[in-house]
């Protein structure tokens, strides 16, 4: 009888969470035989209805119709860190790429901040885009929901579940004397900007960590909100202007995955400041900032060898 309860407990949860359990959980779980699994489907329908609560102007079909899979990290309460992978299309004869050339790697984070809901809705608008024009002739890991905990908190955080400033978290040189020292002097401790105690403490920048090690972006583009900027860290010509964007640089912090990537990793981070966390950009300014982003991506990553 417990067996049968606790299998019950274990499939409904699983259900929940859309999980796929690993063998080691299953076999601590007592489980018999592997639990069978929700379909996909299903899974995104569930996801997506949550997100969909949160972000202005995704609906739960437009969220679904984005294919966004797990990619078996999920954050600190459960929720899985989706992602869409996008490849350029093998048949066609690509004009700006050479097609024996592997096309340029790019990671885009949306929401690292889960209380900047626009910088998670605009990265599902700009997924729309990616099959057309040049965006189609780099390979795309896309992630709109970093912190999926910060989202859908009751009132939406920018920290995690676990009162972590995910955008702190990354292993800066000197990490464990400077994240502190600026948490205290410069931040006054302030709660919402907490480093926490170990750089990559939290699921969600461990993710981040391992997928700069697996997928090797050569670009990482990470949307925020509200200072209406651009900001850039790494060893490339900086942007200038995304639409009404304009180049400012916000600072270098401890911990930040501009200063991890672009400084320390030699990896550019272009970082997206929308001018407001809750009221999504016109249509035609979301366009205009996607526009100037793939012409800087076009001008300033791995041009194709002369034929
Ligand atoms: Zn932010």
């Amino acid at each position: 009888m417990l067996r049968t309860l606790r299998n019950c407990a274990v499939s409904a949860t699983l259900l929940l969470l859309g999980a796929v359990a690993p063998a080691a959980a299953l076999a601590k779980s007592g489980a018999a035989k592997p639990v069978a699994t929700a379909p996909a489907r299903n899974d995104t329908a569930q996801w997506c209805a949550r997100l969909s609560e949160r972000l202005p102007g995704v609906t739960s079909a437009s969220c679904q119709k984005q294919s966004l899979v797990a990619t078996g990290a999920r954050s600190r309460n459960g929720f899985p860190i989706l992602i869409r992978r996008f490849s350029p299309p093998k048949s066609r004869d690509l004009k700006n790429r050479d097609a024996s050339h592997p096309p340029i790697r790019i990671l885009l984070l949306g929401g690292i901040h889960g209380d900047e809901l626009t910088a998670s809705a605009i990265v599902f608008q700009w997924m729309k885009m990616i099959p057309n024009g040049a965006a189609q002739n780099f390979a795309w890991n896309v992630v709109p929901v970093l912190n999926p905990d910060g989202l859908l908190a009751a009132r939406p955080l920018r920290v995690n579940a676990n009162g972590i400033d995910l955008n702190r978290n990354f292993p800066t040189p000197n990490w464990s004397v400077e994240a502190p020292r600026y948490w205290v002097k410069e931040t006054g401790s302030d709660p919402r900007r907490f480093p926490g105690k170990v750089p990559l403490s939290e699921p969600e920048t461990r993710w981040v960590n391992d997928e700069m090690q697996r997928f090797k972006p050569q670009v990482i583009i990470s949307v925020h909100a509200p200072f209406g900027v651009l900001d850039f860290d790494g060893p490339a010509p900086a942007p200038r202007r995304f639409g009404r964007l304009v180049l400012n640089p916000v600072g270098v912090y401890p911990g930040s995955l501009g200063n991890y990537s672009g400084k320390f990793k030699n990896v550019p981070v272009i970082t997206i400041e929308l001018p407001n966390a809750l009221a999504m950009p016109t249509d035609a300014e979301a366009q205009k900032i996607w526009l100037d982003m793939l012409d800087w991506l076009v001008q300033n990553t791995g041009k194709p060898a002369p034929g």
